[in-house]
C-alpha cells in the first residue's frame, strides 16, 4: 500500500458509518427565505423587528415553529417557562444534542439576532430528515423564551431557570413595564408547560449555538464565520441618585442640588475607567422617577449601568474603581446623594467545553481562521453550566446588532447554517 493510500485508508476509517451514508446538506435558499418568512411576526416598517417576549407575534411565531419542527419528525416539549424542546429521535435514546437560541427581539431589533439561530437549527432537522440521516444520538432545536430581557429583565431568563441559576418562581413572577407576568403570559398564550423547567429534567448532550457576531470584528477582517471560545463576563446595576427638585429660574447655580450634573459626571467616569482597564461600560437606560418639567431641575436620575470584562479578576476591579468613583462624585455635588445600587443581574466569564469548540473549529476549517470570545451574553451561558457548549458566530454588516439595520448576507448564513450542521454532526459521531 503506498503512502498515500494509507493515509486515504486512515481517513475513511476515521469517519463513522454514520456519516459516509447520505451526508445532509444545508439548503441555503430555504434557509435564508424561511428565515425572513418568519419575520412576518413582529417586522417593523423599517425593516427591523419587534417582537417583545410572549407578545401576540413571539407566540405567533413559536406557534409556526412548533408546527414546522414536527413536520420533520420532532416531538415537542414545552417547559414551565415556556422554553420549547424540539427532538428528534437518534439511533439511541438518551438527552438530545441541542441547538438552541431565541425568537424574541429588542423593541428596535433587527431579523437575524436569535432568530438565525433558532432557524438554521430548523434547517439541520429539514436536512436530516430529507437526507433520512439518522444521528447517533438525538437532535434537539430550541427556543429559549425571554433571552433579550427587553421586556421581562433580565435576560437569558427561560435558560437561566433551565439551568437552575434562577427559581422557576423568580422566572414566572418577572413583570413588564406594564406589571403584565411572565406567568400570565404563558397562560394567556398557552405556553405554560407541564414539564419542569430544568436540566435534570430535561437534560441536553450538548448544546450548540450559531449567532451573528454584534460587533465588528468579522467585518473589519473581511471573515465570514468565527469560532466562539467563551463569553466574556458581564454585570447589571440600577443606580439611583437623590437630589432635590427645584425651580429653574429661581435657584442660582451655586445653590442647586442637581443630580444630573452628577450623572453626566459619571457617565464620564464609566466611559474612562472601561478603557483604563480593559472593559466595557455602558448607560443604556437613563430617567427620573419625578414628573419632569422644562423649568424645573430635575428631584432624581435612576439609571442602570452595564460593565462587562473578558477576566473575572480585572471585571472585580473594574466595579470597584467605578464604584469609588461614583461615591466621590456624589459627594463632592452639592446636595446630591447615590441612593441606591442594585445588583440587577451577573454573569461570571465562560469557557466553552474543549470538544464541542473543536467540533465547530474543524467544521471552520474551509474559512479563514478567527477565534472570538463574545462580547455579548447568550443562553449559551448558562446551557455550558450543566453540557458541553459551544458557539458559532457569522459576519453582520458593520458590526451593528440591536436596531432595524442588522444585517448578515445569505451568503454567510448559509455558511453559519452549514458549519452548525458540520460541528453537530461531528459532536455526534465523536461522543
Ligand atoms: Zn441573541
Amino acid at each position: 500500500m503506498s503512502t498515500s493510500q494509507s493515509a486515504t485508508a486512515t481517513v475513511q476509517a476515521n469517519i463513522p458509518v454514520s456519516l459516509r451514508l447520505s451526508r445532509p446538506a444545508i439548503n441555503a435558499q430555504r434557509l435564508n427565505d424561511t428565515l425572513q418568512l418568519s419575520c412576518q411576526w413582529g417586522s417593523t416598517p423599517d425593516g427591523g423587528m419587534n417582537r417583545l417576549a410572549l407578545n401576540d407575534d413571539d407566540a405567533r411565531v413559536r406557534r409556526w415553529y412548533i408546527e414546522e419542527c414536527q413536520k420533520v419528525g420532532c416531538q415537542v416539549t414545552v417547559d414551565a417557562m415556556g422554553n420549547i424542546f424540539a427532538v428528534r429521535p437518534g439511533k439511541n435514546q438518551g438527552p438530545p444534542i441541542a441547538m438552541g437560541s431565541h425568537l424574541d427581539t429588542q423593541p428596535t431589533g433587527g431579523r437575524y439576532d436569535g432568530i438565525l439561530g433558532c432557524l438554521a437549527a430548523l434547517e439541520v432537522l429539514r436536512a436530516c430528515h430529507e437526507a433520512g440521516y439518522l444521528t447517533n444520538h438525538p437532535l434537539a432545536a430550541i427556543v429559549w423564551t425571554n433571552e433579550e430581557g427587553a421586556r421581562f429583565i433580565p435576560s437569558m431568563l427561560g435558560s437561566a431557570v433551565w439551568a437552575g441559576v434562577k427559581s422557576l418562581e423568580f422566572g414566572q413572577s418577572r413583570v413588564d413595564e406594564g406589571g403584565v407576568s411572565v406567568r400570565e403570559e404563558l397562560e394567556r398564550h398557552s405556553f405554560l408547560g407541564v414539564r419542569a423547567s430544568s436540566h435534570q429534567e430535561i437534560p441536553l448532550k450538548a448544546h450548540f449555538e450559531l449567532h451573528i457576531e454584534q460587533g465588528p470584528i468579522l467585518d473589519t477582517a473581511a471573515h465570514p464565520v468565527a469560532v466562539v471560545t467563551g463569553v466574556q463576563a458581564f454585570r447589571w446595576f440600577e443606580i439611583k441618585l437623590q437630589g432635590r427638585g427645584s425651580h429653574a429660574g429661581t435657584t442660582p447655580m451655586h445653590l442647586r442640588h442637581n443630580p444630573l450634573t452628577a450623572f453626566c459626571e459619571m457617565a464620564l467616569s464609566a466611559d474612562q475607567l472601561a478603557i483604563q482597564f480593559g472593559g466595557l461600560a455602558t448607560i443604556g437606560r437613563v430617567g427620573s422617577l419625578a414628573a419632569q418639567s422644562t423649568n424645573c431641575i430635575l428631584d432624581d436620575i435612576v439609571f442602570h449601568l452595564d460593565i462587562r470584562h473578558h477576566d473575572d479578576d480585572k471585571m472585580d476591579q473594574l466595579e470597584a474603581a467605578v464604584r469609588v468613583s461614583f461615591a466621590q462624585i456624589a459627594e463632592k455635588t452639592l446636595g446630591v446623594r447615590l441612593a441606591s445600587w442594585e445588583a440587577l443581574t451577573a454573569s461570571k466569564g465562560v469557557q466553552f467545553d474543549p470538544l464541542a469548540v473543536d467540533c465547530v473549529r474543524n467544521a471552520c476549517k474551509a474559512y479563514p481562521k478567527q477565534e472570538i470570545i463574545s462580547g455579548a451574553g447568550h443562553d449559551s451561558v448558562n446551557t455550558s453550566k450543566h453540557c458541553p457548549t459551544a458557539m458559532i458566530f457569522i459576519r453582520c454588516k458593520d458590526g451593528i446588532s440591536h436596531h432595524p439595520s442588522e444585517y448578515s448576507t445569505r451568503e454567510d448564513i448559509a455558511v453559519g447554517g452549514s458549519v452548525l450542521l458540520d460541528a453537530v454532526c461531528r459532536y455526534d459521531s465523536t461522543v
